[in-house]
């Protein structure tokens, strides 16, 4: 959250009587009989901070929110785009707000009315975890923000080290690694061939050269280390080189009636002599480098952001 972001946002803490997360911005607290968390809305990897959502882990005894209730609320509430309730948790989602001034009204406004719906419809707070019903307070766990009981966070905490130990142990297999790699990029080039023989240089084979590969090192060498990653990376390269070149060797094969393996290997000297076109040739395969890239850096990136907060918890401040 940058700076500006920020301000907006602990402002609406204080006009609420909530308090702000100064780490990630998010807001909680207790309002009215009510444990709330407002974050902003995230779809994909945008986030949207005109558009806030205000959870509450809640349960009645005597009531659960339907389809045709939830419709009636939204078109009670205009500011509101959805409402659900899901396994204890009440999620409100807002329109976009636009401006700070508006946003920090808004959510005033309908978090007071969502209290009130609440409270009248019997609802209590509650640990989203367990459903005990009582205090909770606020807590990141793994990538997610949730209100839940003392005794849960204290077995979350135990079970994050318990895995965070595992994690330490578990030593990485490299020839399991590169193995799988080399499966996950057998994928890759299939689908380089098969699509480009269909008529496409799509980005759809070089985010399937990439995932796969990456999946394949992690699944059969236990571990996706930053040594896997550069090894798959070289691998990403060199496959995708190799697909690219069958892929000529079976036009080859087909247009000059020879067979598969001299057609490969022929591919070196039909370009010194021009009759492959090198610009063709050296393009279509920056191309399919380019969308291997495009598969591979989000790919690697989200790798790398959900290793940075598996088993990371923390109470909210
Ligand atoms: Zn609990």
């Amino acid at each position: 959250m940058n700076r500006k972001i920020l301000e907006i946002y602990r402002q609406l803490a204080q006009s609420a009587g909530l308090r702000m997360d100064e780490a990630s911005g998010t807001v909680h607290g207790l309002y009215g009989s009510y444990q709330v968390l407002i974050t902003p809305a995230v779809s994909g990897s945008n986030t949207y901070y005109f558009m806030p959502v205000i959870s509450i882990a809640a349960a009645s005894p005597s009531h659960t929110l339907s389809k045709e209730e939830a419709k009636d609320y939204k078109r009670e509430h205009k500011n509101v785009s959805l409402l659900k309730e899901d396994n204890r948790l009440i999620t409100l989602s807002l329109k976009n707000c636009r401006k700070a001034d508006r946003l920090i009204s808004t959510v005033n406004e309908e978090l007071q009315s969502l209290t009130f719906w609440l409270r009248q419809n019997g609802y209590e707070n509650c640990c989203q975890m367990c459903g005990k019903p009582g205090d909770t307070a606020a807590f990141y766990v793994s990538g997610f923000y949730t209100n839940i009981c003392p005794d849960c966070a204290q077995t979350v905490s135990q079970n994050a080290v318990i895995a965070r130990q595992q994690e330490h142990v578990k030593t990485e297999s490299l020839i399991g690694g590169i193995v799988g790699a080399l499966l996950g990029t057998l994928i890759g080039v299939l689908s380089i061939i098969l699509l480009s023989q269909l008529g496409y240089v799509a980005a759809l084979s070089g985010v399937l050269m990439a995932v796969c590969t990456l999946k394949g090192y992690e699944l059969l060498g236990k571990k996706l280390s930053t040594k896997g990653i550069v090894i798959c990376c070289i691998l990403m390269v060199l496959m995708t080189y190799v697909g690219d070149r069958l892929d000529w060797a079976i036009v080859i094969a087909r247009e000059l009636a020879v067979d598969f393996g001299t057609a490969y290997q022929s591919v070196p000297y039909l370009l010194q002599i021009g009759v492959l076109d090198s610009a063709a040739y050296w393009g279509n395969l920056l191309l399919v480098y380019l969308f291997v890239l495009l598969g591979a850096v989000p790919t690697i990136m989200n790798i790398m952001k959900n290793k940075k907060n598996q088993d990371k918890i923390f109470r909210l401040q």
